[in-house]
């Protein structure tokens, strides 16, 4: 067979003597909710049945608990649970035959959100509810016979395999370091009986599987916290379960409770495979690596650098589940690249048992629900405001067949996403703007740049329905020497239109406020861009790899010379209502740079001294150069109500519709939900 012109080694088979995938791309394990949702597992074969028609070559499902114990929701131990596991491996192998579905066996160990949560000692996580039973002898030999029995229905249920989840803090990864296992018995104390649970849950759900099963085992590669395991103890697990039957091993990074960033967007891409690449090399069995791999370029140079046999790809298999196909044809401006924003995937998993989404992609995990058809009345539509709501609307209607024509006053497409993307760190959204560049080229949409739209202009051009996707204004703050020239818009900081001086206070700490703090408070190169910060920033030292990967100094932030306070009304945290899965990081970053926040402020005045306030209710006075508003936004709605009282059909979207807590997650789903029914 010829190679694949555009990604020779990302669709070169790889066999494993029984099997064989078809290329070097998993789909990675995702908690999706839906696992416990009403008709939760319909949905789930809808879902996987379209990444598989994608040409992904192996799948993971989402975490399953081998007993009640182990987590929450969905298991599989009974006949009435085999038959619904049943839907989505017959989902999948009728989809394609050549795709492989593997179960993911999880058990949370010491941070289930269970009361009766288990581990090998009584240490209770950081991040858990609930303080872990230690096992004895006989709990521990339940435990390895549960992984046994749910890895023997997985079987029954027509997986293709099973994988262990050995890693990030759950049960298997407790036992193997001292900080969560102070056993003294066969189960702990030197590192071959710390390892011992993990081998023997190995060696046992191969026995119960037979020869003939892909047995994937999670194996913790860096834990990213102190006390982690140390280099020389990974490889001797690894070659261990090896040992024990396992056909690949996938490599993992951090536990949950590590205070080290892994996949969020500041994040370089591929920063962590150079770790797989160099336990490979101790290994015969194929290796998987993953985190922050995107696009297939990504990929491929991963395969290239000899760094894994396979490539993990998680989160871009929510945002384009015809990623692989793309790929494989050359398409690949076509991707609508996962941003690893977390908005709509993580933060919804870790913030409360949401279900799973994509900020890029609202159709994911909505499959039976939410559907793109071929329109039967094609309409002439108008789209005012090319920012995310606005190119989200036109691309799904002209993908539906109506006839669309997309205006915007600036003189490209992104609307606010073009100042998102000039924050270090948010360098992905790019990739988005790329994505919707093609899209409307290939689409034949008119888009119509420079041009700002009135209710006259859209009559001269009669058309059947306009929807208005203006956006906002930014909020102006009714505070006395609000108009001092040392205070400057958010929008005209990012642009670089006005200069920041020295001293600066940022009124507002939503978001934005966190975006211009980090914009003016950095120096030097972009972590997300340059590995090498990106460690020294994190205190990661991936070339000697010490004990969990962590180097135990203090993590040095590159900063600016400029003093940033952070400000914001509300007595809580600032920054608590920051994403779930990122904010930390963000506070922490500024932390590091010295960035001062402070909460319960009264803004009295602004004069040539500076930002006159109260702060809990004692005078104080920020001596700054100056101070940028970031303080909230405005719906712009002047052409909506124009276009109404003419007598037009204009529907509303985006911030425009509603500004309050507005983000591109709400913008872009709102869109894609007109576009489907409009
Ligand atoms: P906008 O993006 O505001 O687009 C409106 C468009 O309409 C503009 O292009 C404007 O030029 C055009 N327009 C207005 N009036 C007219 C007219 N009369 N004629 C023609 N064109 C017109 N959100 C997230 O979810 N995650 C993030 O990480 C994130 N980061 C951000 C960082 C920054 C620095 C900023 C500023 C915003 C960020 N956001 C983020 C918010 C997100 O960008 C907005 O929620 C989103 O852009 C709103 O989309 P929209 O289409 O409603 O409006
Ligand atoms: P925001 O999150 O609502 O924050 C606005 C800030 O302004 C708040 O700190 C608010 O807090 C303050 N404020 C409100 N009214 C004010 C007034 N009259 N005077 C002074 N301060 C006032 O909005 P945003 O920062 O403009 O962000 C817009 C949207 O973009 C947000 O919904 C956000 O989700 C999204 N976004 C997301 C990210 C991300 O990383 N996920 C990044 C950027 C933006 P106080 O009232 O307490 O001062
Ligand atoms: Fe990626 Fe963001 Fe979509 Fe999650 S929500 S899959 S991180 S683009």
């Amino acid at each position: 067979m010829n190679p694949n012109p555009h990604y020779p080694l990302l669709f070169t088979p790889l066999e494993l003597g029984f099997t064989r995938l078809k290329n070097r791309v998993l789909m990675g394990s995702m908690h999706t909710g839906l696992e416990e949702a009403e008709n939760g597992f319909e949905r789930l074969a809808a879902y996987f049945a379209e990444r598989a028609r994608g040409g992904v070559g192996m799948i993971i499902t989402g975490g399953i608990p081998p007993n009640a114990e182990g987590g929450y929701g969905a298991k599989l131990s009974t006949s009435a649970e085999t038959a619904q596991h049943r839907r989505v491996t017959d989902a999948v192998h009728a989809a394609d035959p050549d795709v492989k579905i593997c179960m993911q066996i999880l058990h949370m160990g010491a941070i289930a959100p269970n009361p009766d949560c288990v581990a090998p000692s009584a240490v209770k996580s950081r991040i858990a509810p609930f303080k872990p039973r230690e096992l004895d002898a006989a709990g521990i030999e339940k435990q390895i016979a549960d992984f046994a029995a749910c890895a023997a229905m997985a079987k029954l249920a027509g997986y293709d395999g099973v994988e262990i989840i050995g890693s990030a803090g759950y049960l298997i990864s407790t036992f193997l370091v001292e900080r969560t296992n102070q056993r003294t018995d066969e189960w702990g104390g030197s590192f071959d009986k710390r390892m011992r649970f993990a081998v023997e849950v190995v060696r046992r759900v191969r026995a119960a599987v037979g020869a003939d099963f892909i047995l994937i085992f999670r194996i913790p590669a860096m834990d990213m916290l102190e006390g982690g395991m140390a280099r020389d103890e990974i490889v001797q697990l690894a070659q261990a379960v090896e040992a024990a039957g396992v056909n690949i091993i996938s490599t993992h990074f951090c536990w949950h409770e590590a205070t080290v960033p892994t996949v969020a967007t500041l994040v370089p891409r591929a920063a962590f495979t150079g770790v797989t690449g160099r336990l490979r090399a101790a290994l015969h069995v194929p290796v998987i690596t993953s985190n922050r791999i995107n696009m297939p370029s990504v990929a491929e140079a991963v395969l290239a650098r000899g760094d894994a046999d396979l490539v993990s790809m998680a989160r871009p298999m929510l945002a384009d589940p015809e990623l692989v196909r793309k790929a494989e044809q050359g398409r690949e401006d076509e991707i609508n690249t996962c941003i690893a924003c977390n908005q709509a995937c993580l933060d919804h998993t870790f913030g409360g048992n949401k279900q799973v989404s994509c900020l890029v992609n609202p159709r994911a995990c909505n499959e039976t629900l939410l559907n793109y058809l071929p329109t039967t009345q094609p309409k002439k539509l108008a789209v005012i405001g090319a920012g995310p709501s606005g190119l989200a609307f036109a691309t799904v209607a002209a993908k539906r067949g109506h006839r669309v024509t997309l205006f915007d006053a600036a003189d490209a497409i992104g609307g606010q996403f073009n100042l998102a993307r000039r924050i270090p760190g948010k360098e992905e959204f790019n990739e988005t703007l790329r994505y919707y560049t093609r899209t409307i080229a290939l689409l034949g949409i008119e888009l119509r740049l420079n041009t700002r739209v009135d209710a006259a202009l859209l009559k001269s051009m009669a058309f059947d329905e306009v929807v208005v996707a203006t956006g906002i204004a930014p909020r102006r703050p009714d505070i006395e020497g609000i108009d001092h020239p040392k205070v400057i818009g958010y929008i005209d900081a990012i642009l670089g239109r006005a200069p920041v001086g020295k001293r600066v206070a940022i009124m507002g700490a939503g978001g934005i406020g966190f975006d211009v703090a980090e914009l003016v408070s950095h120096a030097g190169p972009s972590a997300a861009l340059d590995r090498a910060t990106f460690a020294r920033e994190w205190g990661i030292d991936f070339e000697n790899h010490p004990r969990g990967g962590v180097t135990g100094v203090q993590p040095q932030a590159a900063k600016s010379d400029r003093t940033v306070y952070l400000l914001q009304r509300k007595s809580e945290a600032v920054g608590r209502n920051l994403g779930r899965t990122t904010g930390w990081a963000h506070r922490m970053t500024l932390a590091r740079r010295g960035v001062q926040m402070q909460a319960g402020v009264e803004y009295l005045r602004i004069d040539d001294a500076g930002l006159h306030t109260r702060v809990n209710g004692e005078p104080r006075l920020f001596e700054v150069d100056s101070v940028i508003v970031c303080a909230g936004q405005l719906p712009l709605r002047v052409l909506h109500e124009e276009l109404l009282a003419q007598g037009m059909q204009a529907h509303l979207i985006g911030g425009a519709f509603e500004a309050a807590e507005l983000d591109a997650k709400r913008a872009i789903d709102q869109a894609c939900r007109l576009a489907a029914a409009i």
